[in-house]
């Protein structure tokens, strides 16, 4: 049986030319090749498995070429070949992450001292340079001060951070990026197709996010699924690997939030927890959904991470939701995620998150609102006393000032009755019925006031309060504010967006 070469290393690029998603790094360092602009010291910094000890290679091949040095080494000549395999002797591999003592930097002096056995130039590739020890880093600092012309070195790092300015300064500088998640994808479908590998659109997606950049990183993934899964690679082969719930779970959860209902949507949530997967992935995977639902709704072609067989009902479900809501959602769907990420019990959390995302088709009535249509119930008109608002599920008698009334009128007092009635705003503060009387004819609000033991005594037996205070008349401005605060709070569509987005009424400013 011979071995199985992973297929990061089988597909480590050889040629400038090959890598993938670092034209930067790949112009400049060419471009100092063409011009023989070589630096005695480089830092390459970036995110891990981005290309970084692949492109130090391949510079150090375009350094010792027999052709070289130039801009895209020959791949052929023994230098080239000897390089690509890691047998050159003039090409020195250390990783500084276990080799970063004192007896290590005696090896690089020696390394530095020798002149090359053979190539053009010794070349030190220093692995994770961040973490050499102090005494490295200033027997490092030496060489560097006086670097002799037959010496390069290509310092690779995941932290730039924690090198000392003196090093940094001495150093050719070439920052690497993440590489982004449609690179990976391309790349991946390319190597699965010459691995004679049966990789979906949607497979390879979720590879690529769930590796965040890193090519390495996503080629050892896909080979994890194939060892699980064999040639034939679908969403769920990797979604069962990465710890992820199937795609039809996701859907699931989706249709249930679509339908408004909560139960069903929460019931996934546990069900999710009960079979040992983390609920947020359930609900990381319900954000990418509906990313992919809003990219759908401004193009149904848009081609998407999704398996066919979901496919038409997706399009259907976004092109019937529309762009504005499910931004809305998505935004809301957002704002979950923090909540899941502070969170000491995350199933708990994603349940929230969840349950809030389920009230969506209030916030299509949000959205009515926002784009301007009146919302039901009538709206509050300036007059209205807030007391005296009857909807049809919430008779009059419920209200404090409702139950207030019905109470006095058991007592047979009829005139106080009506004159509660009258009362713009009756509410319960702790222990007090507040009535704010603003508004009211002065002698209805003395009476008011003289008739507080009798309201007191109400007051307790409607079960609303011990004390009763009756307010005077406000200032015209605070009157003013209040009645405007008023309005706002008992509005419809206010109370809509409060209940759905959370948060309060901070101030309530009149439009000039
Ligand atoms: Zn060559």
């Amino acid at each position: 049986m011979t071995g199985y070469q992973v297929l990061a290393r089988r597909w480590r690029p050889q040629r400038f030319e090959d890598l993938v998603g670092q034209d930067v790094v790949v112009r400049t360092l060419r471009n100092a090749l063409a011009n023989k602009q070589i630096a005695h010291a480089y830092l390459f910094s970036g995110l891990r498995g981005v290309g970084k000890t692949t492109v130090a290679r391949l510079l150090a091949k375009a350094l010792n070429c027999q052709h070289g040095p130039i801009p895209e080494p020959c791949g052929e000549c023994v230098p080239c070949q000897e390089i690509a395999r890691g047998s050159s002797l003039d090409v020195l591999e250390m990783d500084a992450a276990s080799n970063r003592g004192i007896d290590d930097v005696r090896e690089l002096r020696e390394a530095v001292k020798n002149l090359p056995i053979r190539d053009r130039y010794r070349v030190v590739i220093l692995d994770e340079a961040h973490q050499l020890t102090k005494d490295a880093f200033a027997a490092l600092l030496k060489i560097l001060e006086e670097p002799p012309p037959h010496v390069i070195f290509i310092l690779a790092s995941t932290e730039k951070e924690r090198f000392p300015a003196t090093i940094l300064s001495r150093c050719l500088q070439v920052d690497f990026r993440p590489i982004p998640v449609d690179l990976v994808v391309t790349r991946l479908a390319h190597v699965a197709k010459s691995e004679g590998l049966e990789l979906t659109y949607g497979a390879a997606q979720l590879i690529a996010r769930a590796t965040e950049g890193s090519l390495r990183d996503a080629l050892s993934l896909l080979d994890r699924v194939r060892a699980f899964a064999g040639e034939t690679v679908g969403e769920n082969e990797v979604a069962d690997v990465i710890g992820l719930p199937p795609f039809e779970t996701v859907v699931a959860l989706w249709r249930a939030l679509e339908g408004g209902d909560v139960p069903a949507a929460l019931a996934l949530v546990r069900s999710e927890e009960q079979s040992g997967r983390d609920p947020a992935g359930l609900y990381e995977q319900l954000v990418r959904l509906l990313h992919v639902l809003l990219l759908l709704a401004t193009d149904p072609s848009v081609p998407a991470p999704l398996p066919a067989s979901h496919r038409p009902m997706l399009v259907e479900s976004a092109a019937r939701l529309g762009p504005a809501l499910l931004i809305r959602l998505l935004g809301l769907a957002l704002e979950g995620k923090d909540l899941i990420a502070g969170a000491d019990t995350p199933g708990v959390a994603v349940a929230a998150a969840v349950g809030r995302l389920a009230l969506w088709p209030r916030l299509r009535r949000v959205e009515a609102l926002l784009g301007g249509e009146p919302i039901s119930p009538t709206p509050v008109s300036a007059s209205t006393p807030t007391a005296s608002v009857v909807t049809p599920d919430a008779p009059v008698i419920a209200t404090p000032a409702g139950r207030l009334v019905a109470v006095l009128e058991q007592m047979g007092a009829h005139l106080l009755a009506g004159r509660v009635g009258a009362v713009r705003e009756v509410r319960v503060d702790g222990d007090t019925l507040v009535l704010r009387c603003g508004g009211l004819p002065l002698a209805t609000q003395k009476s008011l006031r003289d008739a507080s033991e009798q309201l007191t005594a109400a007051a307790r037996q409607a079960g609303l309060a011990s004390k009763v205070q009756v307010d005077e008349n406000d200032s015209p401005a605070q009157k003013h504010d209040q009645d405007l605060r008023a309005r706002v709070e008992s509005d419809e569509g206010v109370k809509l967006v409060l209940e759905v987005f959370g948060g309060r009424l901070e101030s309530v400013e009149e439009k000039p």
